[in-house]
């Protein structure tokens, strides 16, 4: 970093030509309950925006329905829970629900071996191939033919995940997780959106495939790749015995 030749000097009198970036790492997770400066930062934020927040300093029952207001105005998740996606918000930043990002970030439960907290990470969100300036063409929209038949294009999310776990059992694959099991916080599991396949590499492998071409709003299997919200990413690590995929 830096620029050559000027990198020795320090700028004494001068202020700093741009403002240290503020990032979502910055902050932590509040919710109903947590108290202190940084929900004082928050308040700020949503008087700011035009909401009206409780007793300063303290996520009281006014604050909580200011950020689950503020939530469903900006189309974020609404769960009153100030993660990475709704600080990112604040921060002119579009992340995916979750709290990996943000200060210490981790998903509750410690460390998780089978990676499954990643399932809603979406790793250099600003980098990902399509970013800025190419749109993106909607999730979950495109065709495919499988052993339960076609891909219910113009259908529900939840129609897309039926359809996804026959296609997996006639493959021959086991569904390994649903809405359970140990997820991010704001997984697209606890959405009844995602499954968990798994099964012999080569057909998981084949599963992706299938799965790849209806371009879905999640499918991670690491030996394969990654996508989210149809775009593709790359692997996100974590997912190397099980397909994951979300509508
Ligand atoms: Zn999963």
């Amino acid at each position: 970093m830096g620029i050559p030749g000027v990198s020795q000097q320090r700028a004494v009198s001068q202020p700093p030509a741009q403002a240290p970036r503020e990032s979502v790492g910055q902050h932590s997770l509040l919710q109903s309950g947590s108290r202190g400066s940084e929900v004082a930062n928050l308040q700020q934020r949503l008087s700011q925006a035009g909401y009206q927040v409780g007793q300063k300093g303290v996520f009281d029952a006014k604050t909580d329905a200011a950020v689950r207001q503020y939530q469903k105005d900006k189309g974020l998740q609404v769960d009153g829970q100030v993660g990475q996606q709704t600080w990112g918000s604040f921060l002119g930043q579009k992340l995916p629900p979750g709290t990996q990002m943000l200060q210490g970030g981790q998903a509750p439960g410690g460390a998780d071996p089978t990676g499954r907290n990643k399932d809603s990470f979406e790793p250099g969100g600003a980098q990902r191939p399509g970013g800025a300036g190419s749109p993106a063409a909607p999730a979950g929209t495109g065709s495919a033919q499988g052993p339960a038949g076609a891909f219910p294009a113009s259908g529900s999310n939840k129609q897309k995940l039926d359809w996804a776990m026959k296609t997996a059992q006639a493959m021959g694959l086991r569904i390994t997780s649903t809405t359970g099991g140990q997820h991010a916080p704001h997984s697209y599991h606890y959405l009844g959106r995602a499954v968990d396949v798994a099964g012999s590499p080569a057909t998981m492998a084949k599963f992706y495939d299938l799965m790849h071409n209806t371009r879905p709003t999640e499918l991670f299997y690491d030996p394969r790749g990654g996508v989210k919200n149809g775009q593709d990413i790359g692997a996100i690590g974590g997912h190397g015995d099980h397909v994951h995929v979300a509508f």
